[in-house]
């Protein structure tokens, strides 16, 4: 069971985590939280301000952090456990401090010290939420996750390896769950094989819950957040999106890769290889059925949900002696190197065109390239994807597609890559726009059927 950040924000939050952990009745859960809303963030800022010279601001940020720690310690924690508890926050949060002096002596926050500095989200998080299960009187032990996710050395953004890290796992926590006991583990953070501390790219935690699922072959993995379910689209885009009951492992792992916030891009990978159904639900509203993703969901091919990744460059390569694989490959190790993954691309006898989702590396990229190929690139575009099994093969959804958005300087448009996506480039500013005209599209209102006797519902059933 994970549970996001703002499913942990404040006390009200971590009561309701309570009551869904106690609800679980007699299967054995595993917890895995996030750092409270809006710390990882902080967290990020306070590393900028002190490495550039306003350590006042970062260490006042920080101190704001352990106080909201301490406060709900205060209000869900009893007297006895509470001492032990503070002690171990006083003794982060110094450790925390004397980063932010170091962060200031370097003058910059390289990735392998981001990771320390972030991961302390979830350490925070994760011992209090421990401590407050405790108190309800739910038998719990906190895991520091650190200790048995193992990844590479990819800072910022690391991997598991799935040998080590299933082993750790297991070790770790089987013996709690055999004496009855629920481990509590903090999300997003690793470390390597030798104990360097990494963590799995924003919004990870989704993906340590699938992780420890599938090392300990759990019968489901919960994804508790903020809405409903995984949803026809995003609802802070579109107020009329819907929540989908059912999907397939494939769209789900299409629609997160295509920017739904809502899951995390890896987590269904390791879900997928044990086949364990993953649950999208929703911690406020705990009673509602949410989203049960499945290796096959039973639907017919329709478009299932509509999508948008933001700060997107489109890049164009121009190759002037022209394409030759080696050349070709020389392009893709810049990328490579330089960590900005490629969403697509498309070539012609002189010119590479790619789409990137981290455009700030692209003056590096083009550094290193410029004897070879000029690289141009234009930011502030958006990828709309839509999603649904099968909808390539639908003719009819691609032409209403551009239909829906050819007055948009619609710039790409991709279809093929996937049975399951058609996507393509507008301009930022046009993503709500375009994605509440394919939304009234796909997902039309039904009106309400005149009904003398009182309002009925107003929209159809999606999924
Ligand atoms: P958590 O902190 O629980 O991990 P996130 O903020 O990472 O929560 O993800 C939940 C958010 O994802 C929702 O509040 C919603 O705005 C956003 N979101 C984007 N696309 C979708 C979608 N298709 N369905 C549901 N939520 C979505
Ligand atoms: N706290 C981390 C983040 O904000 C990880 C997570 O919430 O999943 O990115
Ligand atoms: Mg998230």
């Amino acid at each position: 069971m994970k549970f996001g950040g703002t499913s942990v924000e404040d006390e009200a939050a971590i009561r309701r985590l309570i009551g869904i952990v106690q609800s679980r009745g007699d299967v054995q859960p595993v917890v895995v939280v996030s750092a409270l809303a809006g710390v990882t963030d902080q967290l990020l800022e306070a590393g900028r301000a002190a490495s550039s010279g306003r350590l006042g601001a970062a260490l006042a940020s920080v101190r704001d952090i352990y106080v909201r720690h301490e406060r709900l310690a205060d209000s869900l924690v009893g007297d006895s456990a509470y001492g032990t508890l503070d002690r171990e926050l006083r003794a982060d949060f110094r450790a925390l401090e004397s980063l932010l002096l170091q962060l200031e002596a370097a003058g910059k926050v390289d990735l392998k010290c981001q990771d320390i500095l972030l991961g302390f989200g979830e350490v925070f998080s994760s011992k209090l939420v421990k401590e407050a299960l405790c108190e309800a009187g739910v038998k719990a032990a906190h895991v520091d996750a650190r200790s048995c996710i193992v990844t590479d050395a990819k800072h910022g953004q690391a991997s598991p390896v799935w040998d080590l890290t299933n082993e750790r796992v297991q070790a770790a926590l089987d013996p709690l769950l055999q004496s009855g006991c629920v481990p509590v583990l903090g999300g997003f953070i690793a470390s390597t094989e030798t104990g360097v501390a990494t963590t799995l790219g924003r919004g990870g935690s989704d993906f340590t819950a699938a992780i420890i699922g599938a090392a300990l072959q759990a019968s489901r993995v919960e994804i508790w957040t903020d809405v409903d379910g995984v949803m026809t689209t995003d609802p802070k885009l579109c107020s009329d999106a819907r929540v989908i009951r059912k999907m397939s492992f494939d769209e789900a792992a299409e629609l997160a890769h295509f920017g739904a916030k809502v899951l995390h891009p890896a987590t269904l990978a390791p879900a997928m290889r044990e086949d364990i159904p993953v649950y999208v639900l929703n911690s406020r509203n705990p009673e509602g059925s949410g989203t049960e993703i499945l290796a096959h969901s039973d639907s017919a091919p329709r478009v299932r949900a509509i999508t948008a990744k933001r700060n997107v460059a489109a890049v164009e390569v121009e190759l002037p002696r022209g394409m030759d694989s080696e050349l070709l490959s020389s392009v893709f190790a810049a990328f490579d190197q330089h960590s900005c993954p490629v969403d697509v691309m498309a070539t012609s006898q002189h010119r590479v065109s790619l789409l990137v989702a981290s455009p700030a590396a692209l003056p590096s990229i083009a550094a290193e390239l410029k004897e070879v190929a000029e690289v141009k690139w234009e930011n502030h575009k958006a990828l709309v994807c839509l999603v649904g099994e099968n909808i390539r093969r639908q003719s009819e959804v691609a032409s209403r597609v551009f239909g829906a958005v050819s007055d948009m300087e619609v710039r790409v448009m991709c279809q093929g890559a996937s049975d399951r996506t058609i996507s393509f480039l507008v301009e930022e500013s046009k993503v709500e726009e375009s994605v509440q005209r394919l939304h009234r599209l796909f997902f039309p209102k039904v009106e309400p059927a005149r009904d003398w006797g009182g309002i009925q519902s107003a929209y159809c059933q999606a999924g």
